[in-house]
């Protein structure tokens, strides 16, 4: 049977996620791609074998979303457009009786921070309502909460210690770009960064810890940087765990860049007045850089993301595991028109959305869920078929900087 599903947001991950989308008509048997702009939408619907329909729609106003919601009568929202709008586009989807799915947590416009609590208050309204919100539907969060999960599932009796580590090992070319939205990745990466160790946050200045990490298949060696990431929240609260940390690398041009973006005020947040008319510094900058969207045709390299985990085996002895994806950001701009960053996004929240309207069982019961809260199996699988393979390794050595 096939089924109806509406896609918000028209920019590189939800180019990639429309993309997949279509590929399986079997499973989203209707598709609309709705943003704030209808042209860009228009021009995704263009690069489709398959017909789709489009829609304009502000997000940020519940009333319309749901109105388009009662409108086209979708079964699923994917949700990809900018994580200001999840409450607004979760109220809709209460209101007009359709189940959620994004890949980021919200964040108020005018405080960078990443937490769950906002959305996780919308368990008992969804679960209420019969509804199913699937949170954190993408690369990390998302795939690294379901190798978490597997890992558990299959591999350790007790998980001690968990390291995402996400590499970008491709060049666009530019001096200085973002590859997801400058304005989130940003606030991201200049916000303190912070990790889990018995039972509570150690706080750490922005990009404090350092280390070198050697990545696999040919990638090599790469600066890591510890920083906060949402899916140390939902992880640490659902599985026990002694420490967990976030790792992603930046290459030196990127930080310098950033250095004095920070440093001259354009990372700014708040309102400045500028010839007497308040503008937001980082906004104004995010119209200033290249649009991940078009970085697709010259980026070059590959992705690497995975999760260190080091614990108590099934046979009760102790177990060092390393899952991984790699991704070819040019094998993913000949599929879907988008680099990997984008696609490495883009194809788990096709899954989430296709697990939710395939295997209700699992994915579809009634509720507000993170991932790793969900039978990891399937989504595992279907990341092996839908183009982001993952590997299993079990490395002799400690993580670079750790005790042997
Ligand atoms: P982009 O900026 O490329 O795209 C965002 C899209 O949303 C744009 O088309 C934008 O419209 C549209 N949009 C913004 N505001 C509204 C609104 N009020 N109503 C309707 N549409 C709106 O971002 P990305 O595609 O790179 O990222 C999409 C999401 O994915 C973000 O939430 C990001 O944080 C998340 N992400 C998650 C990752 C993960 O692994 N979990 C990794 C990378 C990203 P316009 O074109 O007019 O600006």
């Amino acid at each position: 049977m096939s089924h109806r599903v509406l896609i918000i947001g028209a920019g590189g991950v939800g180019r990639v996620v429309t993309h997949k989308c279509a590929q399986l008509p079997e499973v989203f048997g209707e598709i609309m791609l709705a943003s704030r702009n209808q042209a860009k939408c228009d021009g995704i619907a263009a690069e489709l074998k398959r017909p789709i329909q489009t829609a304009a729609v502000d997000a940020d106003q519940a009333s319309e979303v749901a109105a388009l919601l009662r409108r086209f009568k979708p079964e699923v929202v994917i949700h990809v457009a900018l994580p200001y709008q999840d409450l607004a586009i979760m109220d809709a989807c209460l209101e007009a009786g359709v189940h959620y799915i994004d890949t980021a947590n919200y964040e108020p416009r005018d405080v960078a921070k990443f937490e769950y609590h906002w959305q996780w208050a919308y368990q008992e309204r969804f679960a209420k309502a019969g509804l199913t919100a699937l949170l954190g539907c993408g690369f990390d969060p998302g795939v690294t909460n379901v190798y978490t999960a597997y890992a558990l599932k299959h591999h350790f009796s007790r998980v001690d210690t968990l390291d995402i580590i996400d590499c970008n090992a491709g060049d666009h070319g530019k001096a200085f770009a973002t590859n997801f939205n400058p304005e989130i990745n940003l606030r991201e990466v200049t916000a303190n960064g912070r990790y889990w160790e018995n039972g509570a946050w150690v706080e750490t200045k922005p990009l404090e810890i350092k280390r070198s990490f050697s990545f696999p298949e040919g990638i090599g060696p790469k600066n890591i940087y510890c920083l906060y990431h949402e899916e140390l929240e939902s992880l640490t609260k659902h599985i026990p765990m002694r420490r967990a940390r976030f790792w992603m690398t930046f290459g030196d041009a990127y930080i310098k860049h950033m250095e004095v973006l920070v440093n001259v005020g354009m990372t700014r947040i708040d309102p400045v007045l500028h010839k007497g008319v308040p503008i937001i510094p980082i906004e104004f900058l995010k119209t200033l850089l290249p649009e991940p969207g078009t970085l697709g045709p010259d980026t070059k390299g590959k992705t690497c993301i995975g999760n260190w985990i080091e614990g108590q085996g099934k046979d009760g002895k102790p177990l060092r595991y390393y899952v991984y994806n790699i991704c070819d950001h040019q094998d993913c701009y000949r599929e879907t028109n988008s680099q990997g960053v984008s696609y490495t996004t883009g194809v788990p929240a096709m899954i989430a959305a296709k697990q939710l309207l395939t295997n209700p069982a699992e994915y579809r019961q009634a509720g507000v869920w993170n991932l790793e809260q969900l039978n990891p199996d399937p989504f595992m699988a279907d990341l092996n078929a839908h183009g982001l393979p993952w590997v299993e390794t079990w490395p002799q050595q400690p993580l670079p900087g750790e005790p042997s």
